[in-house]
């Protein structure tokens, strides 16, 4: 039989550990997975030699905000930004694109948005708000990777919060379907107004008992309703144990972290570096050991992006006021290799990367053919160089927006090519856009 492509690899990074191998494709998949000297008749065959092939990465957490807030960030720009960090499929989340995604209806708005416009594959989270308790079926069964609520006010005024009792009720809903519920832990009782160009000041205005308080609502509405539950964005690391005491316990129970809260530290920020606000925020030093600990005892599932660009003067407003501020970190093109930056120094390997950032998003989301490299599986492959560095540039982020906090950062670990289903979207000379057609991504749904 004569392959599609074949791949090869002396350090590529399997579902079942890392080893020379060729990876050969048929159509969009994986069709076998040989030696890496293996004679395998193909049409394309490529050899990284010592560059490393990682399963493409799965990003859970992005906000896309088309349509209806497109100048924020749209699915062209988005997608692109993705296709060049490496990541091959991103869970668009339902809120602050207009409409939100709360009802079927909304979701094909948001699908009529995305079509057309992806350059990797694309699957989308519904939302969990007051009132929509009748919309979670139908849009469970119309293929959202599950489903997002916020604990607090959300920043936008069309995604309201759940309470106590309305969580409750969501998870038990959810619970009949095995879909799952992510969260937006942070408790308002326990956060402050805040204004000025402190970031002290800020991360005091958000403190680790804010997560705590809302996180423990949330293994309790999941241990009474025997529904699955996530966290995203986890930044108190002393929320990790309580996390662990869940996860033993047998309720149903995961958790993410982002690459800003394992990269930076609140040390890190100068006044009024309006580019470091996110919400929960980046703590100090010893928080981001902690958090690491989490992530490499296995509390801690996944490491995603939480990208949510805005316009510039939102982001940075003049004044540098950390209220004032849009609270979001995009890093969509840059989380491989911020999170690389410092697990290789930690003594990580890359299976560690393959698992926090392709197979456990996969997993959580549902999407059975992403996230791994091994037969069967969909071909989205990245071929990465994990001893490269370069000094991150601004002008060759890909999203709208580049405002980043990691402009001028020396980060260790490129990425060289991308496939996506076999076909190439990133190469030596840059994302493949004059060679492809028209942009390839797939709206995907759950399964
Ligand atoms: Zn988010």
């Amino acid at each position: 039989m004569r392959y599609d492509l074949v791949v090869r690899s002396r350090r590529a990074v399997l579902a079942d550990g890392t080893r020379p191998a060729a990876i050969a494709v048929s159509g969009p998949a994986i069709a076998a997975v040989e030696d890496y000297g293996a004679p395998l008749p193909a049409s394309r065959d490529v050899d990284l030699g010592d560059l490393a092939l990682l399963p493409g990465l799965v990003d859970s957490h992005v906000h896309v905000n088309e349509p209806g807030r497109t100048e924020w960030e749209g699915f062209a720009t988005a997608t692109r930004a993705a296709a060049a960090g490496g990541v091959t499929t991103i869970c668009d989340m339902p809120l602050n694109s207009l409409p939100p995604t709360t009802s079927v209806a909304a979701l094909e708005e948001k699908r009529a948005a995305a079509a057309g416009q992806c350059w990797v594959d694309v699957a989308f989270w519904g939302g969990a708000v007051p009132g929509n308790a009748d919309a979670l079926r139908p849009l469970h069964e119309a293929g959202v990777v599950g489903f997002k609520c916020f604990l607090l006010d959300s920043g936008v005024p069309e995604f309201p919060p759940l309470d106590a009792a309305g969580l409750r009720a969501a998870l038990a809903t959810l619970a009949a379907t095995d879909a799952v519920l992510i969260a937006h832990a942070e408790d308002a009782a326990e956060i402050k107004a805040v204004s000025g160009r402190d970031f002290w000041s800020f991360v005091a205005s958000r403190p680790p008992v804010a997560e705590r308080r809302a996180i423990e609502k949330v293994i309790a509405a999941a241990a009474g309703t025997g529904g699955r539950a996530h966290i995203v964005h986890l930044s108190a690391a002393e929320c990790v144990a309580m996390i662990a005491a869940a996860k033993a316990a047998d309720i149903q129970l995961t958790a993410e972290t982002c690459p800003h809260y394992l990269y930076f530290a609140a040390e890190q920020v100068p006044d009024g570096a309006t580019e470091f606000k996110s919400c929960p925020p980046i703590r100090d030093a010893v928080n981001r050991e902690a958090l690491w600990r989490g992530l490499e005892a296995g509390v801690i599932d996944c490491v995603v992006s939480d990208h949510s660009p805005c316009p510039p003067e939102m982001k940075a407003p003049g004044s540098g006021d950390f209220g004032a501020a849009w609270g979001g970190i995009a890093s969509l093109q840059l989380g491989l290799s911020a999170v690389w930056t410092v697990a290789r120094g930690r003594g990580r390997t890359l299976d560690d990367m393959a698992r926090w950032m392709a197979a456990a998003p996969a997993a959580l989301a549902g999407l059975a053919a992403k996230g791994r490299l091994a037969v069967g599986q969909d071909a989205d492959m990245v071929a990465f160089d994990p001893d490269e560095s370069f000094v991150v540039d601004p002008a060759r982020l890909y999203h709208r927006h580049p405002v980043t906090p990691y402009a001028g950062r020396e980060l260790t670990g490129r990425v060289r090519q991308t496939w996506l289903r076999g076909m190439p979207l990133l190469g030596d000379d840059g994302l493949m856009e004059g060679k492809i057609e028209a942009p390839v991504g797939q709206l995907l749904k759950r399964g």
